[in-house]
């Protein structure tokens, strides 16, 4: 039988070495996370803070955590510690909540924004305009303890291939909008968070640059 490491070189030989693979362990064990760590994997993804939190804590320290779900603004204090990127910023004042934490831990946090590329309602993201409201504000300006590294988005959940491509090539454009109006050419502002077990192929092959992927390598998920 496959193991979960089998299934992450798999994967690995697959996608191009400048992506990078955040493993997405949610709903994991340690057990299961030790697998791929011991393997040399070190970034990977939640989705709610208090699964986050126990994990940082019980698993080696070198591990890059992602925080990629919604997250709310009373709960940053918790992860403004040890985040290393936070995909999932969809608010403004999210992003001034984190700002807040961050100098308080005396760190700089890096995030994504995410955009609200489907078509179901029940996903999380701005709209291109608020994004541009934002970047263009005097308050933005003043955002010290975070920094803009890039865009997230995620897909409409469907078979129809042609729909995931085009809401990826909108995000696409989106992020080359942005960075041209907003951010130097040579700027941290580089990465499209943009693919998961089902999409990551075309998500590539339309330019992202990190890939958020859970069943392909750990199998599917049993929600408790
Ligand atoms: C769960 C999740 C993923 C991974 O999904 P898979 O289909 O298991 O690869 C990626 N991104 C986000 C935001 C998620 O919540």
């Amino acid at each position: 039988m496959k193991t979960i490491s089998d299934n992450l070189q798999e994967i690995k030989s697959d996608i191009p070495d400048n992506i990078t693979l955040v493993a997405v362990s949610k709903t994991r064990s340690d057990e299961e996370i030790m697998q791929i760590y011991q393997a040399g994997h070190r970034v990977f993804g939640e989705n709610k803070v208090q699964e986050l939190i126990a994990k940082q804590k019980s698993l080696p320290k070198d591990i890059e955590w992602h925080m990629i779900g919604h997250l709310q603004s009373n709960k940053v204090k918790y992860i403004a510690g040890f985040i290393d990127l936070i995909h999932s910023v969809d608010s403004f004042n999210l992003l001034k909540i984190i700002n807040k934490e961050a100098k308080k831990n005396n760190r700089l946090i890096n995030c994504l924004l995410q955009i609200h590329i489907a078509s179901e309602h029940t996903k999380f993201g701005f709209s291109i305009k608020d994004v541009e409201e934002i970047l263009s504000s005097d308050e933005f300006a003043l955002l010290q303890n975070v920094k803009i590294t890039g865009l997230m988005g995620m897909a409409t959940f469907t078979t129809d291939n042609e729909i995931i491509r085009k809401e990826f090539r909108y995000l696409r454009s989106c992020f080359k909008l942005l960075k041209e109006s907003y951010f130097s050419d040579d700027s941290e502002f580089k990465e499209l968070s943009m693919g998961m077990t089902n999409d990551y192929n075309i998500a590539i092959e339309e330019g992202s640059t990190i890939v958020r992927i859970g069943t392909l390598i750990f199998g599917e998920r049993n929600y408790k």
